[in-house]
């Protein structure tokens, strides 16, 4: 598809509004660290043995990156980032990133979490959508047994039962509730369990309009055929599809686990094989708009051209509620803020949760933004603009 930008990406100014120049600074201080990733890596890991040790190095950990990345420790200390997000036209996602917790215990604790950000997100303007990853409430080592058509014993067969019980509660509190609530995509040797409890959850709740939505991977040779298969569902039994399109996340896993066990990899051939389904899978979401209600999760600048040019080509409202761009919080501002400044819908991603649990979180967009390729340089670059664009400016008397 050939794009004319229908809004730049490059204005530093409206991307930083939010910023002091002193939180500026330190984010370019950042920036600047994802350079030596080793660096960045060996702190990281620092932090997490300091952490589990008890070490009083939480402070620094707070002060830096999860400032950058999260909004708190808990909802209420999230509060003054939504708050912020919203003078600027941008929502709030919240999104309880506790990871790696496998006990029943733990489970039933993340699920409670997540009905609180039902809860507040019921109650509070500027929280479009709730989220929750079925890993932080399921055990995903039964799952992948379910999936692979394995026996469960008794004891798996309870926690696949437990497992469905709190999923079904979150889809029904956000029904109750009138919050949408988006399911993120995973691993795709359990994902095709998620799929199936998340359409049976469509079926229920979309008839009106769509609360419950599922993520759509693009860098899975399959998922534009399977987007464009559940939509056929959609129509057939006449509910609303929900889909957040995403490029995904754990490319490097799947394609080692494929090679490691011998079975063909699911991930496209390449990064323009990625970019072109994710691009259709726009368009079709689109020219599909009667029936699908879209998030496209993006930090890539092409992409979030096509959505807006899609959006002003089928001459639907630039704040039409079937369609959001959302971005990582702490990521792409120019991305985010430019579009809410031109009228789009747009809703960040806030993570947040106990410092030393969200730490694996931290890390993986630490991973993300290393290096001297990519979106790192280009946020680092966009980030030493605005300073210098602010230093240029004539001193107040
Ligand atoms: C709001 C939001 C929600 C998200 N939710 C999820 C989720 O639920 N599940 C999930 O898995 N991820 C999720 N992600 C992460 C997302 O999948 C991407 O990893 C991340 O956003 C980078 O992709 P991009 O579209 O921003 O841009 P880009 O930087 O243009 O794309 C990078 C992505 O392209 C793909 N890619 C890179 N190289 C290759 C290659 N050689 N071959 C094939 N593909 C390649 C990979 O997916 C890689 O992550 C989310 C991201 C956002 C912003």
């Amino acid at each position: 598809m050939n794009t004319k930008p229908s809004v730049s990406f490059e204005n530093t100014e409206v991307a930083f509004a939010h910023k002091s120049n002193a939180s500026l600074r330190k984010m370019y201080g950042l920036f600047t660290l994802m350079h030596y990733p080793f660096w960045l890596h060996t702190a990281i890991n620092v932090a997490n043995w300091g952490l589990k040790w008890k070490l009083p190095i939480k402070g620094m950990v707070k002060y830096t990156v999860f400032e950058q990345f999260c909004g708190g420790e808990d909802i209420p200390a999230c509060r003054p980032k939504i708050e912020e997000l919203a003078t600027y036209g941008v929502g709030t996602i919240l999104d309880y990133s506790v990871e790696g917790k496998i006990d029943i215990a733990s489970y039933d604790r993340t699920k409670e979490e997540i009905l609180k950000t039902i809860r507040e997100a019921s109650r509070m303007d500027h929280l479009p959508f709730a989220v929750f990853k079925v890993s932080g409430i399921a055990n995903i080592h039964v799952l992948t047994k379910v999936q692979a058509g394995q026996a469960l014993s008794k004891e798996e067969q309870d926690a696949l039962g437990r497992a469905e019980r709190r999923i079904k509660e979150l889809f029904a509190e956000a029904y109750r509730a009138q919050v949408r609530i988006m399911v993120d995509g995973e691993e795709s040797w359990f994902q095709d369990v998620i799929d199936g409890w998340v359409k049976d959850a469509m079926r229920e709740y979309n008839q009106k309009t769509a609360i419950v939505y599922n993520t759509y991977q693009l860098y899975r040779h399959d998922m534009l055929r399977k987007l464009k298969d559940t939509h056929h569902d959609a129509v057939a039994n006449g509910y609303f599809l929900g889909a957040k399109l995403v490029r995904g996340a754990y490319m490097e896993k799947e394609r080692d686990r494929a090679s490691e066990k011998g079975y063909p990899s699911p991930i496209q051939p390449n990064k323009e094989a990625t970019d072109r389904d994710f691009n259709q899978a726009l368009q079709f979401c689109i020219n599909n708009k009667q029936r699908v209600f879209l998030v496209s999760g993006s930090h890539n600048e092409l992409s979030n051209h096509v959505l807006t040019e899609l959006v002003d080509l089928h001459g639907m409202k630039r704040k039409d509620e079937r369609v959001y761009s959302a971005q990582l919080y702490g990521m792409s501002d120019a991305i985010s803020f430019n579009l809410a400044k031109a009228g789009f819908n747009v809703a960040k991603y806030l993570p947040y949760g106990p410092v030393a649990e969200v730490l694996p979180y931290l890390s993986r967009r630490v991973e993300e933004n290393s290096g001297i390729a990519g979106q790192s340089s280009r946020e680092y670059l966009q980030i030493k603009k605005e300073i210098a664009r602010r230093k240029s400016l004539p001193k107040r008397a």
